[in-house]
């Protein structure tokens, strides 16, 4: 990324394992089985059950977390129109490019897309994200036609994703995605901090959803070591990330029409700008800057820096945008 350093992808399951090892190499017990539904005056429930008081109780339980009632100002989240069918297939290299992510638009009403997502272990299989961008409405009708008539739609629209259909196989390889936008006025509360997807949450078109989540948890961490008292700490933890955030879910709600919407003239403008954004300097820098998580750069605050790849680290230069 021109300016920018490295540009690292990393399989959510990858990012999964390596926050798990430090969980259990800090000695940190982990239960599972437990689902928390509240929270009240630092006291965490699990059903009937209460836990607590703690110092402290950190929200990163999702989009869907039960806890964000407790924050200041609190709204419902707005569920997106469009969502997406997603599965992991093997990777396959005829036609495709291991360095981009490859999407298909009719408009914006229909997109499929292939990103290539490494591999979940040193060593194992290379794998790819296969989806198909749908209303969430249209999930059951789409698998009420059966497999077939959508593969072979897909396969009609690009038919270099015929072995992908095929290694997927069926609608039981495919999870639906549904997608909310909203973003807490405030991610703190009185004993409690909300971060990830807890925080805010959008559609991922951007695909700073991961990256939003660690650069939320490495600010909180920062602020309280800053800060001997929690609630010191709470406010500069909420300075640290209000404006990175809130740009960041302004460009994501008013960029995710353009790729899917049933627009007919927001993607008209997008085939006619994004040739010049990716060609036209500044603006493929600037691109570069936004996918990265980089606009209103929030590293240097934070004391980190771009990612330093280490020898024997494969990377490839090119990307492309189809
Ligand atoms: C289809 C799709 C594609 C995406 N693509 C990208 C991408 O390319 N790049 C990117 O950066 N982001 C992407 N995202 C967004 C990304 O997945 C999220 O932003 C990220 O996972 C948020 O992390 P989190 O830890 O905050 O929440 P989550 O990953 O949602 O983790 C929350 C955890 O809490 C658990 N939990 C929830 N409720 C409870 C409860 N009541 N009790 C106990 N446990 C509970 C859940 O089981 C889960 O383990 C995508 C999202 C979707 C849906």
């Amino acid at each position: 990324l021109r300016g920018l350093g490295r540009g690292l992808g990393v399989h959510r399951a990858a990012l999964f394992g390596v926050l798990r090892d430090a969980v259990v190499a800090a000695g940190i017990p982990v239960r599972t089985g437990k689902a928390v539904t509240g929270f009240e005056a630092g006291r965490l429930l699990l059903g009937a059950r209460r836990e607590g008081p703690f110092d402290l109780v950190v929200d990163a339980l999702g989009a869907a977390s039960p806890l964000r009632v407790n924050l200041p100002g609190a709204r419902p989240p707005r569920t997106l129109p469009f969502g997406a069918v997603w599965g992991t297939v093997p990777w396959i290299d005829a036609g495709f490019d291991g360095a981009a992510l490859m999407q298909r638009y009719e408009q914006a009403s229909v997109m499929i897309g292939v990103m290539p997502i490494g591999r979940q272990v040193v060593g194992g299989v290379a794998l790819a994200a296969f989806f198909w961008s749908l209303k969430w409405e249209d999930h059951e009708a789409l698998v009420a036609k059966g497999y077939e008539a959508w593969r072979d739609r897909v396969a009609s629209l690009w038919p270099d994703t015929a072995p992908h259909l095929r290694a997927l196989g069926g609608f039981e390889s495919l999870t639906l995605a549904r997608y909310q936008h909203q973003t807490a006025r405030l991610p703190v509360g009185e004993r409690l901090a909300a971060i990830g997807d807890a925080a805010h949450s959008t559609s991922p078109q951007l695909g700073q959803g991961a990256n939003m989540a660690l650069l939320d948890a490495w600010a909180l961490t920062v602020a309280l070591r800053r800060n001997a008292d929690v609630t010191t700490g709470l406010a500069d933890y909420a300075a640290f990330r209000r404006w990175h955030v809130r740009l960041y879910q302004a460009m994501s709600f008013s960029l995710t029409p353009f790729y899917q919407s049933d627009s007919r003239w927001l993607p008209v403008l997008r085939d006619v700008l994004v040739p010049i954004a990716t060609t036209v300097p500044p603006l493929p820098q600037m691109l570069a800057a936004l996918v990265a998580g980089r606009l209103l750069d929030p590293l240097p605050a934070l004391g980190l820096k771009g990612v330093e790849l280490q020898a024997g680290v494969q990377t490839r230069a090119s990307s492309r945008h189809i």
